[in-house]
């Protein structure tokens, strides 16, 4: 046994140096991809029935395979939406784990959920909707919106007449691609409003009047996004709320990349009407530096969403019983036993304060004001449209899709950035742009114009 003790010892420290070394260097290597074939030709086989020992295990990690990871903490990974996780809220990440808490019930979280609930007490206050709403920490956007669009299609079938109907809910083209799949494994029917700009009451009004009249009346929900993923577009919210008001539809709002910006007052004016949610979904692994995974979904009404989700059986009474009484989050979304996602996120936010967050916020949209400064006085390259939140849509003059792709491959094989091309929807015609989003803090001017400068 004593072999054993010190073989932990070890790995213990290894893993600590390595994860240590790690956040406190800014700029890590960013690293390729490698085929299947060639990693496992690196490693061998690695599970054994011996076991190959930590030591060996962790410097192929190490040494072959995070190598093959791409970091998306990067000062120059501006693709999809990055991330920059405080290093409070990856240090505690840890802490979430070896405290090997079960994020279900109270009976057996309390202190945890407790610390989960300040940190969503704070996101409900930020969006202003009313008193008594509340929300719950999920591994993603994916899961928020699954479980809004279920807990409102839910209730929408509380009326009889609901009851066998296939429901629909409007979105636009401009939505996240997880509203449509989410659609699908719930078997709703899933409208969108064509234009890839603000989504406005007017766009809304025409595409449902134009819809036969069996077809609106199974209409019970509209998707809104606060910041769409492609161009950081904020959808009227307002006008939406009211026309849902009007129409009694479910109002949600998909803020899983935008939400950050509520913290933003250059920004906040955007986002108003938001409080007339009925549901909001922000992601704090996107622009609220937690790290993988951690979403959020906020209800204004969570009684609806308890109808919904809670899971009953002989096996969970216990936890529902006297003396455990307290809050549940595994009520409230769609998964049962459940990682307490939001510690690190309460963590960081403890230890730092709200004003830190709210100056991370605006770093990322100043840098997108920069980028777009910086693409006006460049004559290769012009804006596609104005910087919106943290998002900057731009094209080089001339270059056609092989171009940006030859680019993109370029930069991220010598290890310089990662800058991926999209692609922008204008009438019935979709075009190739380059496209920058930032994140990360860390992220400064001259980044911006090196990767300018590689578009020359
Ligand atoms: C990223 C994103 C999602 C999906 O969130 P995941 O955390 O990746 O599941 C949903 N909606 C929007 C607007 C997003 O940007």
């Amino acid at each position: 046994m004593h072999n054993i003790d010190i073989e932990l010892v070890e790995m213990t420290l290894d893993v600590m140096k390595y994860v240590i070394n790690r956040i406190t260097k800014t700029s890590p290597e960013l690293g390729q991809p490698k085929k299947e074939e060639e990693l496992k030709a690196l490693v061998g086989e690695t599970i054994t029935s011996e076991g190959i020992g930590g030591e060996k295990a962790f410097q192929l990690f190490r040494d072959v395979l995070v190598k093959a990871t791409v970091p998306i903490d990067h000062p120059r990974h501006l693709a999809f939406v990055p991330a920059s996780p405080t290093r409070a809220a990856i240090m505690f990440d840890l802490v979430t784990s070896a405290s090997s808490i079960h994020g279900a019930y109270w009976m057996e979280g309390a202190g945890g959920i407790f610390c989960e609930n300040e940190a969503m007490h704070w996101l409900v206050s930020l969006t202003g909707m009313p008193k008594g709403s509340f929300g719950v920490f999920t591994s993603g956007g994916t899961a928020a919106n699954l479980s809004a669009m279920v807990a409102a299609r839910e209730n929408w079938r509380q009326n009889p007449i609901n009851i066998d109907k296939k429901g629909v809910i409007i979105a636009s083209v401009g939505a996240h691609s997880s509203v449509k799949a989410m659609a699908k494994v719930m078997d709703a029917e899933i409208l969108l409003v064509p234009s890839e700009e603000r989504m406005d009451a007017e766009d809304l009004k025409a595409l449902f009047q134009n819809l036969p009249v069996e077809k609106q009346s199974r209409v019970f929900a509209v998707v809104a996004t606060a910041g769409t993923t492609n161009a950081g577009i904020i959808d009227d919210l307002d006008g939406i709320a009211d026309f849902c008001i009007h129409h009694d539809f479910w109002f949600h709002v998909d803020g899983a990349y935008g939400g950050g910006a509520l913290l933003a007052d250059s920004v906040r004016h955007l986002f108003k009407g938001i409080e007339k949610a009925d549901s909001i979904t922000i992601d704090p692994h996107k622009w609220l530096f937690s790290p993988y995974d951690c979403g959020a979904i906020l209800y204004k009404n969570p009684e609806i969403a308890k109808a919904a989700h809670s899971q009953e059986g002989s096996y969970l009474e216990i936890f529902k019983d006297e003396g455990a009484h307290g809050f549940n989050p595994s009520d409230y979304q769609i998964q049962l036993t459940r990682r307490l996602r939001g510690l690190p996120l309460w963590f960081s936010l403890a230890m730092h304060g709200v004003d830190k967050y709210k100056w991370a916020v605006e770093c990322g949209i100043t840098l997108a004001n920069t980028a777009g400064k910086l693409i006006e006085k460049d004559e290769h390259v012009e804006l596609v449209r104005e910087p919106s939140l943290s998002c900057v849509l731009f094209r080089r003059k001339g270059w056609t899709p092989d171009d940006y792709r030859n680019w993109t491959y370029e930069n991220h094989r010598k290890g310089f950035a990662l800058v991926t091309p999209t692609k922008w929807k204008q009438g019935n015609e979709f075009e190739t742009v380059a496209r920058f989003c930032f994140i990360n803090p860390d992220t400064t001017e001259k980044d911006i114009s090196d990767i300018l400068a590689t578009m020359h």
